[in-house]
């Protein structure tokens, strides 16, 4: 048994705060900020244990000096950030395992939005902590890894389980359905989903985290050896990486 609390913060980013309810071994993924998680730590009287960072971004780490400073907790991050974030304490690398409590998390390297990007995933609790890799319909612009390292990471990420719930670093589903809908108008589960989402927003809630399975069908960037979405799009005689990087430049374009 675990408990997720999901705190909104800056203009679009989430922070994870993850606590195995048997042990009370708690931990904050990405905090972009420290008040608010300083804040809701106190107010649930929660001792924080561990920092999980999945990129050396400011908006995934701004927090971490004074959440460690005031909570004494250690922060696991990518051994590759070791020197673009400040403060890790255990450094990780692909295929690494960690437990928070009864919640075991292997660590897989997921080069593309950055190079050292990595994502916290946990089988037994079906969770998947992926930060700006994959999100909601869409996926992380590519800033310093290749196209190539993007789609292998996404690859990699679309292997695991249908039931993995997605917890993502920002809240951009609704910019990305109407990304997803302006390449297929006519896609009835996207639609679906459009209303779906725009419901959620208007009632003040939030669209992550998200189904991997339902996600595999509808995220145009998964879907980019698919052969139905290909000939749709006009690219049939792409392959799957040209496909991609078609996709990938298309919304950067948006
Ligand atoms: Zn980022
Ligand atoms: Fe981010």
């Amino acid at each position: 048994m675990f408990e997720i609390l999901q705190i909104p913060a800056l203009s679009d980013n989430y922070i994870y705060i993850i606590i195995d309810k048997k042990t009370n071994k708690t931990a904050c993924v990405d905090p972009a900020v420290s008040d608010a998680v300083l804040a809701l730590l106190e107010k649930k009287k929660l001792k924080l244990n561990y920092i999980f960072n999945t990129h050396h971004h400011h908006d995934h780490i701004g927090g971490n000096l004074e959440i460690k400073k005031k909570t004494n907790c250690k922060i696991l991050g990518p051994e590759k950030d070791l020197k673009r974030i400040p403060g890790i304490d255990i450094p990780l690398k692909n295929n690494d395992e960690f437990a928070l409590g009864n919640i075991n998390f292997k660590i897989f390297e997921v080069p593309g939005h950055t190079s050292g990007h990595i994502c916290f995933y946990s089988e037994n609790a079906k969770l998947l902590f992926c930060g700006d890799v994959l999100f909601s319909l869409g996926c992380g612009r590519v800033f310093e890894g290749t196209n190539n390292q993007m789609w292998s990471s996404l690859l990699k990420i679309r292997s695991l389980p249908d039931s993995t719930n997605v917890y993502c670093g920002h809240e951009y589903t609704k910019s990305n359905i109407l990304f997803a809908l302006s390449l297929d108008p006519e896609n009835k589960k996207l639609l679906n989903k459009k209303n779906e989402v725009e419901n959620l927003l208007r009632d003040g809630k939030f669209t992550i985290p998200f189904n991997l399975g339902k996600e595999k069908k509808l995220n145009p960037f998964l879907n980019s050896d698919n052969k139905n979405f290909q000939k749709m799009l006009g690219v049939s005689d792409y392959s799957s990486q040209r496909t991609f990087d078609y996709v990938r430049k298309k919304k950067d374009l948006f």
